[in-house]
């Protein structure tokens, strides 16, 4: 299956690496956790407990998401500048831990991806949605070098949080995300891992694209 996938914890680079990766090879991106964001958004807005499963559910299996470029649209609203704020980080950990979100999710993701050309970025790309994928990458950097990159990216966005909030967040994330019963993030068996600590994202993107040519070569 034509398809990258990248999966990772939060803060290790996905979002810049997959966008790069897919202009080089002039493939789609699909971001997987806008998705989860999204959701996260319509459940706040709707003011429904995200501990109400029935309820969620019943949101979930009726809700439509759609991309237009960077663009992400939740029952035909715009949601793309909403979705990107602490309280949607947690929230979209959250609800991401309830199964019908994942299953609603997944689905639509299986039908973006099956036209392939597509990097999948996300926590089970390469486990869960596109197990036969022939591409699969899992970036990861220490917490508080995601901290910090989370914190620039925050304030470019015009939000000022601390540090220490943002590290704390950063590792709740993490134990909530590897911990949770269903699709914990983990690298898939096949996976390349990359370490992205010290490395820019232009010698990240060097890396994946060269692994990715020698295993066309070979095939
Ligand atoms: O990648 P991003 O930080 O935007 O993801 C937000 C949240 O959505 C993550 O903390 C994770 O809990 C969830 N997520 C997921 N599976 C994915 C993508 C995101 O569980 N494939």
């Amino acid at each position: 299956m034509d398809i990258v996938t990248i999966d990772g914890p939060a803060g290790a680079g996905k979002s810049t690496i997959s966008r790069m990766v897919a202009q080089r090879l002039g493939y789609d991106r699909l971001d997987t956790g806008a998705m989860y964001r999204a959701v996260a958004w319509l459940l706040d807005r709707h003011n429904i407990d995200p501990s109400d499963s029935e309820a969620v559910a019943d949101i979930c299996k009726k809700c439509d998401i759609h991309f237009e470029g960077e663009k992400i649209f939740i029952n035909g609203e715009d949601v793309t500048g909403l979705i990107r704020t602490p309280k949607m980080d947690m929230l979209a950990s959250q609800v991401s831990a309830i199964p019908a979100v994942r299953e609603r999710l997944s689905e639509l993701q299986q039908k973006i991806g099956s036209r392939g050309r597509c990097v999948a970025e996300g926590r089970d790309m390469g486990t869960v949605v596109f197990p036969d994928a022939d591409y699969k990458f899992f970036l990861d950097a220490s917490p508080e070098e995601r901290a910090r990159r989370r914190k620039k990216q925050l304030e470019s966005a015009g939000e000022i949080v601390q540090y220490e909030i943002i590290l704390k967040q950063i590792i709740e994330r993490d134990r909530a995300d590897i911990s949770r019963a269903i699709c914990p993030l983990k690298p898939a068996e096949d996976a390349a891992i990359v370490d992205s600590t010290s490395l820019s994202p232009a010698q990240v993107v060097d890396f994946i694209l060269s692994e990715i040519n020698k295993k066309r070569e070979k095939s």
